[in-house]
This record gives structure tokens, C-alpha cells and sequence, in this order.
């Protein structure tokens, strides 16, 4: 019997004990650093067929339909007219039982929960020390010490454990970008609407068959250090109300009065794929690379990789990183490609990104190759 750690409770550790559930070869335990997970928040989440197909593999189409969305385009419009420029239709690439979803993360969150034993996780507790050879020997902030084969990081963006591992500050990078959230209701689209406007983006999609939505705006925004750093400045109304009415003056759509329970956190993104030389330590998910959330990949991809260590540990293979790091880079190169071309300011260079988005939308091969690439398996 194979012992495995996993640190941290979020989309990629969870999906990846999810794999090891009810197999008789491996025993694990998830170190969860808070004291609850949140399985109430309305926020959304875009799955992209690869992680759909992931999912299903675990139960995922059992969830009643009425729960998620299956939006079939992604219309971009100009945020000050509303006007359409146009649309890809992304059911292009769903098969019978694999469909682009959209739903509640918190949803996502209790299904990957469901079939774990709450014996399982350990809340309150993070890695405060560690020693790797053959074994894994854990120093854990509860005062106590576990020995493990295999260890499976997948804490999050700020990854502690990573820094801890590589014995270096291993911080993310601020993206130069604030994002604002909420909720939103009856819009009157099914499908995910991007709307584009000098040096900021917003995305509306439905949630699940109730007319909820979800909002999302990308804001270019330079903060100082003690600003970015000061969690009291997101939380601040002042500060919501500022970024949300710089929104509201450069849309026509009338969103005034209808967001709600708004948040905003500073973007941060990882600024190089470290050198991982370790047989039986893996990285996944935001620990290993996090993306500019401007091409929705960041909770797909924590899925594949867990797929993939699952079978790297199952078949005793060696290629994990390698092949990780070429979609990494494929995906990073995207989401900063959609970023520089959401947010255009100069009147000229909108007029032909719209014409150039026109014509790409309806190009079979470029779709294959920007999207198909990244959604087949
Ligand atoms: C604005 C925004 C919008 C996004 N929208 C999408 C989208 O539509 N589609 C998409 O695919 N992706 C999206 N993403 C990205 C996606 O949310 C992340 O890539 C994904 O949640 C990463 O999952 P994770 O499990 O790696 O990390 P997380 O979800 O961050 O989970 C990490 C867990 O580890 C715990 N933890 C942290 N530190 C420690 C520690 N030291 N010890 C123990 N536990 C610890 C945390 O409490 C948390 O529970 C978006 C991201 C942002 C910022």
C-alpha cells in the first residue's frame, strides 16, 4: 500500500483523490490549511470538454442538468455599444456526452467532496517542514510528523509548499490586473458573452438553468506594493464601488443595480515553470503554473494534471513534467495573447481586431489549432 499526501483542498488535490478513491494499492491524506471549505459561494466556473470528459469519468453527468449550463457560443461584443462583432460556437467541439459547462465552483467543489470520507481531510493544518529521499518525511503544523511515498502539491497560487520544497521565494507575480466579481441575474443569453473595452474585459455566463449568472471583469490596473498587499483595499466598499462604476461608465449594459455580492483580488500569475527534479513529488494545478485568467484553463487543467499523475504514479512513468510544461506553454501563451487583445485602447487597432476576430471565428483550422489543441486530450 502506496501512502500519498495531498496539500490542499481545492479543484486539482481534490480531483486528484478523487482518482485514488477505492483503489486498494494507495491509502492518502488532504492537508487542508483552512478550517472549512466555502460550499455556499454563487461564483462561476468555465470546464472546457478535456476536463468534462475527466469528470464524467467520476460520476460528473449524474448532476442533474438543471444544476449546470451548457453554453454553445461565445459572443464578443463591445462593452460601450453592446454590439455584437461576433461569435465562436464552441459546441463545435462537444461530443454526445462531453459538453462545454458552466456552473457554480462551490457545486464543483461538493461533487469532488462527495465521495471522500471525511476522515480524509485534515483542516487546520499546512507543512512546516520537509525531508525527501525515498520516503517523504512531513513536519505538519499540528506538531506532529507523517511519513508518505508520494506527496502531491496542490496548495494554490501562493503555493508555501512549493517555496518550501524548492528552498526559494517562489511567489507569483502581479499581473498588472484586478478582477471584480458577482453574481447576476436573468440576462437574457444562454451563452458566454465577452465584452471587450479599453484596458478591461467582462465576461457574463448562466451558472445553471435557474437565470443565475455569473460576472467577471478583468481590470488593467498598477498598485503599489502596499496596496496590492492590503486585503482590507479589496475589501473596502470604497474601493469596490470605484472599480465597479469605472465598469458601469464604459458599458451600455445597464448593470446598475444588478450585481451582486461583489469581491475583488489582485490577478497574480506565475512567472516561470520551475525545474521539478524530484521521482516522487508532483505539482499540479495553480501550484504548479497559474495562467492569466483571460482563456478560462486555470480549473481544467488542474484536472488533467491530476489525471496525469494518477496514471505517471499508477504506471511508474517519468514523463509528467515534461509533457506539462508544453501545454503549460501553449495555454500561458494564449490567455496572455486573449488578455493584450481584450483590452485594446487604440481606436485603430479595434477596428481591425474586429475585422481579424471576424474572419478567425469562422476559420476551421485556426479554431482547431487555438482551441481544439487545448480542449482534445
Ligand atoms: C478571476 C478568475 C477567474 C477564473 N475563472 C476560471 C474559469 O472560468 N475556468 C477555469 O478553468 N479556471 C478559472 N480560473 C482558474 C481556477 O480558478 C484555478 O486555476 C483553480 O481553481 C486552481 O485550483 P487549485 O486546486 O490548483 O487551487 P485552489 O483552488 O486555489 O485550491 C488550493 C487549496 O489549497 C489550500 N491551501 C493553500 N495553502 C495551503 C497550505 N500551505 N497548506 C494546505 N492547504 C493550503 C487553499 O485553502 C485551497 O483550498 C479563474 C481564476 C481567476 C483568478
Amino acid at each position: 500500500m502506496k501512502k500519498i499526501a495531498i496539500i490542499g483542498c481545492g479543484i486539482s488535490g481534490l480531483y486528484f483523490a478523487n482518482q485514488l478513491q477505492d483503489k486498494k494499492n494507495y491509502d492518502y491524506i488532504i492537508y487542508e490549511k483552512k478550517a472549512e471549505l466555502d460550499l455556499n459561494d454563487g461564483y462561476g466556473i468555465q470546464l472546457s470538454v478535456n476536463s468534462i470528459e475527466l469528470l464524467n469519468e467520476i460520476g460528473f453527468s449524474n448532476i442533474a442538468a438543471k444544476e449546470i449550463s451548457f453554453p454553445k457560443k461565445v459572443n464578443f461584443l463591445e462593452a460601450k455599444t453592446c454590439k455584437k462583432i461576433c461569435d465562436i460556437d464552441i459546441s463545435k467541439f462537444n461530443s454526445e456526452n462531453k459538453r462545454y459547462t458552466t456552473l457554480k465552483r462551490s457545486l464543483l467543489i461538493k461533487f469532488l467532496l462527495d465521495k471522500i470520507s471525511a476522515e480524509k481531510v485534515k483542516y487546520n493544518v499546512e507543512i512546516i517542514g520537509i525531508e525527501h529521499g525515498k520516503k517523504i518525511k512531513l513536519s505538519l503544523s499540528n506538531n506532529s510528523t507523517e511519513e508518505f511515498d508520494y506527496l502531491v502539491v496542490s496548495d494554490g497560487v501562493f503555493s508555501k509548499t512549493k517555496s518550501i520544497i524548492l528552498a526559494k521565494d517562489t511567489s507569483p507575480k502581479f499581473f498588472n490586473s484586478v478582477a471584480l466579481r458577482g453574481n447576476i441575474k436573468n440576462i437574457d443569453s444562454n451563452d458566454i458573452s465577452v465584452y471587450l473595452g479599453p484596458n478591461f474585459h467582462f465576461v457574463t455566463y448562466p451558472v445553471n438553468q435557474n437565470g443565475e449568472f455569473n460576472f467577471i471583469s478583468i481590470i488593467r490596473k498598477k498598485l503599489s506594493n502596499n496596496e496590492i498587499f492590503d486585503q482590507k483595499l479589496f475589501e473596502s466598499s470604497v474601493f469596490l464601488k470605484s472599480l465597479s462604476n469605472e465598469i458601469h461608465q464604459k458599458t451600455s449594459l445597464n448593470l446598475e443595480n444588478k450585481l451582486k455580492n461583489f469581491k475583488s483580488f489582485p490577478v497574480y500569475v506565475s512567472e516561470k515553470f520551475e525545474d521539478f527534479n524530484y521521482k516522487n513529488i508532483y505539482f499540479i494545478g495553480d501550484a504548479l503554473f497559474t495562467f492569466p485568467p483571460s482563456f478560462a484553463q486555470g480549473a481544467s487543467q488542474s484536472i488533467e494534471a491530476g489525471k496525469e499523475v494518477f496514471e505517471e504514479i499508477k504506471n511508474n512513468n517519468d514523463s509528467y513534467y515534461k509533457k506539462r510544461r508544453l501545454k503549460i506553454k501553449k495555454i500561458n501563451l494564449r490567455s496572455k495573447l486573449n488578455y493584450f487583445v481584450f483590452h485594446l485602447s487604440n481606436p485603430f487597432m479595434v477596428f481591425f481586431r474586429n475585422l481579424i476576430l471576424k474572419k478567425l471565428v469562422n476559420n476551421k483550422n485556426f479554431l482547431d489549432n487555438y482551441l481544439g489543441k487545448i480542449y482534445r486530450n
